[in-house]
């Protein structure tokens, strides 16, 4: 890895730079929160100044960018003696400003899936090659536990990555395409000074954690306390709402429908993501559904992101963003439900 360090303009013009040729996306502030807190969406900028990089989290994560929540898959035309197929991937150039590390390790976890499994995704890894990541540091936000899953730090999967040491950016440059950016705009070498400031910045980030999760062996708890009261004590509060999945940087599952129209002349196949809290998610046909009741849902989606993910990738799925606790109407949060489960262990 390459560092540099960037002025405070220096950056600004190189974001000038960017949007100068690509679609830019970064943390707006959208509204205030009933608790007075600013909240933050990652949308579409035109200027720099848009962007609001000290935010603290943004409700929904970037991930829409990369798994839009509905897509097209393929357009099928048919006419009386023929069929054509259209099949359209996202060529345009794109940039993200501002994201933070949790949500790009939650990156790292899509690319596993959809970039390098047995089956990688055409549609996915389009997106991902074609949208440049300039992540950010941040101090941590309210309930969010990263540190525990170590999210909390990033060594790939960004192109250019900055800490704000107050007056100027320490940047890691983690490509290419990240090296060419900061070769344009005024930039120097890292001194001693810089280097202190950036471990005691870091230091600092590390110590401000408050939400801390037990997350040691937690596969192993998860396999005993496979039936614990703990699922349906949690599993009674959820609505089945599918919010958490939405709201959740890491969770992926789909389903696809294919759609034909009145005049059987146009068939379209389209993707659409779902979620494992949802009723149906385990319903097959003849209406046998796998999951029927709450808390045999709700227990998939936590075995899936601390046990199944460790099993195939030896790491949990879930970055420790929270989000999925800020959006439940419920109050389930992972950090009470751990907590719940340890205490169980003990009883
Ligand atoms: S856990 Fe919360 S957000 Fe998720 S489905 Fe249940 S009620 Fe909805
Ligand atoms: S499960 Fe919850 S805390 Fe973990 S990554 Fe998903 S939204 Fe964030």
């Amino acid at each position: 890895m390459l560092f540099k360090i960037l002025t405070k303009d220096g950056f600004e013009q190189l974001v000038d730079g960017i949007l100068e040729s690509n679609e830019v996306i970064g943390p707006k502030r959208v509204a205030t929160g009933a608790n007075g807190k600013p909240i933050h969406q990652y949308l579409p900028v035109t200027s720099f100044g848009e962007l609001d990089l000290d935010y603290e989290t943004t409700e929904f994560p970037a991930k829409t960018y990369f798994l839009p929540y509905r897509e097209t898959l393929s357009t099928f035309h048919f006419d009386e003696a023929d069929w054509t197929q259209e099949i359209r991937y996202r060529i345009q150039p794109r940039a993200i400003v501002g994201l933070h590390a949790c949500d790009i390790n939650g990156l790292l976890k899509l690319d596993k899936v959809f970039g390098r499994d047995a089956f990688p995704s055409p549609y996915y890894l389009s997106r991902r090659r074609n949208t440049l990541v300039v992540g950010i540091d941040h101090m941590p936000c309210e309930g969010g536990f990263c540190q525990s899953v170590d999210a909390h730090v990033v060594s790939h999967g960004f192109d250019l990555f900055l800490t704000d040491l107050g007056d100027r950016y320490f940047v890691s440059i983690g490509s290419d395409r990240g090296f060419d950016l900061v070769g344009k705009v005024e930039n120097r070498e890292v001194s001693e000074d810089d280097t202190h400031a950036y471990l005691a910045v870091r230091r600092r980030i590390s110590d401000a954690f408050k939400t801390h999760v037990r997350t040691q062996n937690l596969p192993t708890l998860l396999d005993l306390e496979f039936d614990s009261p703990v699922w349906k004590r949690w599993g009674d509060k959820c609505l089945s709402c599918g919010s958490c999945a939405m709201a959740c940087p890491t969770c992926y599952c789909y389903g696809v429908n294919e759609e034909v129209s009145m005049d059987f002349t146009v068939g379209t196949k389209v993707k659409q993501l779902h979620s494992c809290n949802l009723v149906d998610f385990a319903m097959v046909a003849g209406d046998h559904n796998f999951r029927p009741s709450r808390e045999s849902r709700l227990k998939y989606r936590y075995y899936h992101q601390h046990r199944g993910f460790a099993e195939a990738y030896d790491e949990p799925k879930c970055v420790g963003c929270n989000r999925c606790g800020r959006v439940c109407l419920a109050g389930i949060n992972p950090p009470e439900v751990i907590a719940d489960l340890h205490e169980e262990d003990r009883a």
